[in-house]
């Protein structure tokens, strides 16, 4: 009887449990919320997974699996990404058909390129930049292509060519090449039904004056940062010297400066992110003081998120490097930091030199040295612009 009344019992939590973890992934979501983006794994460090890249919101996406904050989304028939939940609302259940690709429009006004692709519905996007020969591709998911035509007008100036290949039953991969073959940014998202592309042309001159610069001093506010090893300094009050320091130099130049932030503010990343497409600058330097647990690791690096972006800074981290007993650390690609994201803006994330190392900190407690920090910045703006092509 009591054994009975145990296996009955156990039944009774085991379907409990199992209406339990199916309400906990919905069929479907809605994309929501502020800055959300796919990624391509669950990894988790201190930068979080590899960003595949933002994605505009009100795309429905089947949910496939859960995994700790994260849901696995179904982007085609052989495809899928994860998203953070807190980027998702839960959407009435449906059946998802494959939206149609329609007609496109290639044009230019005033100041920017447009692509604009029409479709019977929102669906998931990825793009990318390729460089030698410079082109943006983006892959659209859950699309079969019924394109019967491509208009191409006059007035865009900074596309070459574009072209379309359904490289899988419901996958569209779409080629944009460009005249230039230095990328200067792009935006990607929905207009209506519509994926709209802004293509951003390079200046008609090479000149740092044309320019608008964006400086972003890393941290601020509550979120100090790494800390000096002997002076116990905070890494948000140095990465604003050095933001000034080049502030300085910049409008000395009549150069036209972004501050994001001008004292000692909170800021999270994501609002830097959302401020600079905001305020459209051409580039965007994000200043940082490295820390690591090694205390010989010492050096200056310069990172970048697109491959498009990397000469940009090469040339900061080439004249940097003729700054007596600054060390190299390096050039970084891929780097999955939030503020160097954007695809809208050729930007660099520059971390000067450790907090962590005695010989890395006495530098940066000079303000000589933080002065010419700053101007070799500049100079490496300036060898950058000279070789755009
Ligand atoms: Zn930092």
């Amino acid at each position: 009887m009591v054994k009975k009344k145990f296996i009955l019992l156990l039944g009774f939590i085991a379907i409990i449990n199992s209406c339990l973890s199916q309400d906990s992934i919905p069929g479907f979501i809605r994309i929501s919320g502020k800055l959300p983006q796919l990624a391509y794994s669950t990894g988790e460090d201190r930068l979080g997974s590899a960003k595949m890249g933002y994605i505009d919101t009100n795309i429905v996406l089947r949910v496939l699996d859960t995994v700790k904050n994260l849901y696995k989304l179904q982007l085609s028939t052989s495809r899928y990404a994860f998203i953070e939940k807190i980027y998702t609302q839960p959407y009435a259940d449906t059946i998802l058909k494959p939206a149609l690709a329609e007609s496109w429009r290639v044009k230019g006004d005033d100041k920017v390129d447009s692509v604009s692709i029409s479709l019977t519905g929102k669906v998931a996007y990825k793009s990318w930049m390729e460089i030698n020969p410079a082109k943006i591709k983006i892959e659209l998911y859950n699309v079969q292509c019924n394109t019967n035509w491509i208009t191409q007008l006059k007035s865009a100036k900074a596309v070459k060519n574009v072209w379309y290949e359904q490289t899988e039953s419901d996958v569209l991969q779409i080629t944009i090449e460009l005249i230039k073959q230095q990328h200067y940014g792009y935006s990607i998202g929905y207009n209506g039904r519509s994926l709209l592309l802004k293509i951003k042309r390079q200046p008609a001159v090479a000149d740092i004056r044309k320019l608008t610069i964006a400086i972003d001093a890393g941290h601020g506010g509550t979120n100090t940062g790494a800390s000096g090893v002997t002076s116990g300094i905070l890494e948000k009050n140095y990465t604003l010297l050095f933001a000034k320091e080049l502030q300085k130099i910049l409008k000395q130049q009549k150069v036209k400066v972004l501050m994001v932030r001008n004292d000692d503010t909170t800021i999270d990343n994501k609002d830097r992110v959302l401020w600079a497409q905001q305020n459209n600058p051409d580039l965007f330097i994000s200043f940082h003081l490295n820390s690591s647990g090694r205390s010989t690791a010492r050096g200056v690096s310069t990172y970048y998120k697109h491959v498009a972006y990397r000469s940009f800074t090469q040339s900061l981290l080439n004249r940097l490097l003729q700054i007596k007993n600054l060390e190299e650390f390096g050039n970084v690609g891929s780097f999955n930091f939030t503020p160097i994201q954007p695809t809208e803006f050729p930007s660099s994330l520059v971390e000067v030199a450790f907090l962590s190392n005695t010989a890395d900190e006495k530098m940066i407690l000079d303000q000589k040295f933080r002065y010419k920090v700053a101007y070799q910045v500049y100079l490496g703006i300036k060898d950058w612009i000279k070789q755009w092509k």
